[in-house]
């Protein structure tokens, strides 16, 4: 397909929209319309992300589906335009090699801003060559409203004074809309009307955009509806990204995908709740906490959330009810579901990137008893590091999972 960034020559100040726009929604047309009219642009580039080095394991959306989305959303804007530069360039996507490539075919005056959401921005540091992409072009942060600009600034340490000014800062009220609730949203069958273009919802619907073949069945919409309710947008999308992985393991371990899935979507059914609430629903629900549990609170969520699934999501199989209950501390002796869950946890796509993920990850699929041992002693290095009080079940595991694993080699 041809791409419209040829016809750049003519203008004296363009704006690229660059975000990974899965899916594009109305929060971000409004921002780019208000940056438009506020700065007095010419055109408007949206430019979905192609691989943004950062997300290297997340599930994004098909390319082609992001980009055609796109299309669909700024059809009827004069002013907007989508190109698919960082879509088809190879490699890994840097924002410095995106305006080099637009400047190249732009005029000399032509004045470049880059619009983004202060989220990525805030992150800006840690972008290829920052120094010279501040210089080369002009920064607007579309923020949320109530977002904390000074803190954001306050971040950017390191970076000189003439190039914090080069940012533009502008509240967007339509962008707490957002496409991380649009893709829960889709998966709980909850309506998405209204967020985003009425061709971008007959898009997603057409080709089945964000859901799986396993959410059809009644009770999984049952579970997704609840949890949507009840936690957070990031844990709920955490939460389908364990329930993924924990399928995909199942498929290789030969354990029951469904049982996988449920388990994977209800690990943290109980990880929202506040320590009072927590605490009362221990009480209700008959859950014993030991010394160390009480001493760190968030260890409790496990324990309960086995409790919350089985009362409340109505799950009565044990085996499920166990890869809950054990999937932060683990125990020796695990079965394969409880193994899946607590791996699972560790390394599916939306976890961001720690030192260790990818030897787990690799290990999960080929060796799951060395993936289980690696994935304790991360957790325990980790647990260590913040002076917590490790819990005997997950001392014991390690022990027995680093024999076990000594054992077989
Ligand atoms: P993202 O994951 O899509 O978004 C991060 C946050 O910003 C989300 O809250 C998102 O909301 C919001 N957002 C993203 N794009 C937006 C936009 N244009 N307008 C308003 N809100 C927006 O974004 P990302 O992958 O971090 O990347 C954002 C841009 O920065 C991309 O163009 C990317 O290539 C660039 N980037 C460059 C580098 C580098 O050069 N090293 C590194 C990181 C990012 P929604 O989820 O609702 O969209």
């Amino acid at each position: 397909m041809r791409d419209e960034i040829l016809d750049l020559k003519d203008y004296k100040k363009i704006a690229v929209m660059g975000g990974t726009f899965d899916p594009i929604h109305y929060g971000h047309l409004v921002a780019a319309e208000t940056v438009r009219h506020r700065l007095g642009i010419e055109k408007v580039l949206f430019v979905p992300t192609g691989r943004p080095p950062h997300k290297n394991n997340r599930n994004v959306e098909h390319d082609e589906h992001r980009y055609l989305m796109t299309v669909l959303a700024t059809a009827n804007n004069p002013y907007f335009n989508v190109s698919r530069i960082e879509i088809d360039r190879p490699g890994m996507t840097y924002t410095i090699d995106t305006i080099q490539s637009l400047k190249k075919i732009c005029s000399d005056e032509t004045e470049i801003f880059f619009i983004t959401g202060a989220d990525a921005i805030n992150e800006i540091m840690t972008w290829k060559r920052v120094g010279e992409l501040l210089r080369i072009c002009n920064f607007v942060a579309v923020t949320r409203p109530g977002y904390d600009k000074d803190s954001l600034l306050r971040n950017m340490t390191g970076v000189e004074n003439d190039y914090r000014i080069n940012i533009t800062f502008i509240e967007v009220p339509a962008l707490a809309i957002s496409s991380t609730d649009i893709r829960n949203r889709v998966i709980a069958e909850i309506p998405i009307k209204y967020l985003l273009p009425d061709e971008v919802e007959q898009y997603i619907i057409k080709f089945g955009l964000y859901k799986t073949a396993f959410e059809n069945k009644p009770f999984f919409t049952f579970i997704n509806q609840k949890l949507h309710t009840v936690l957070t947008p990031e844990r709920f999308a955490h939460t389908q990204g364990v329930a993924y992985e924990a399928v995909n393991l199942a498929k290789v371990w030969g354990v029951s995908a469904e049982k996988a899935y449920i388990a994977g979507l209800l690990h943290d059914c109980a990880k929202d709740f506040d320590d009072k609430e927590t605490l009362s629903l221990c009480y209700d629900y008959g859950v014993e906490l030991d010394e160390i549990i009480k001493r760190q609170l968030y260890l409790a969520h496990s324990f309960l959330g086995a409790a919350v699934a089985e009362k409340e999501y109505l799950v009565t199989d044990s085996e499920i009810l166990n890869a809950i209950k054990y999937h932060t501390t683990g125990r020796a002796e695990m079965s394969f579901l409880e193994k899946i869950i607590y791996i699972a946890d560790m390394i599916e796509p939306n976890r961001p990137f720690y030192s260790g993920i990818d030897d787990i990850r690799k290990a999960a699929y080929e060796d799951i008893d060395k993936a289980v041992y690696l994935a304790l002693k991360q957790t325990v290095d980790f647990n260590n590091g913040r002076n917590r009080i490790i819990h005997p079940l997950s001392v014991l595991a390690m022990n027995y999972y680093e024999n076990h694993f000594i054992a077989s080699k």
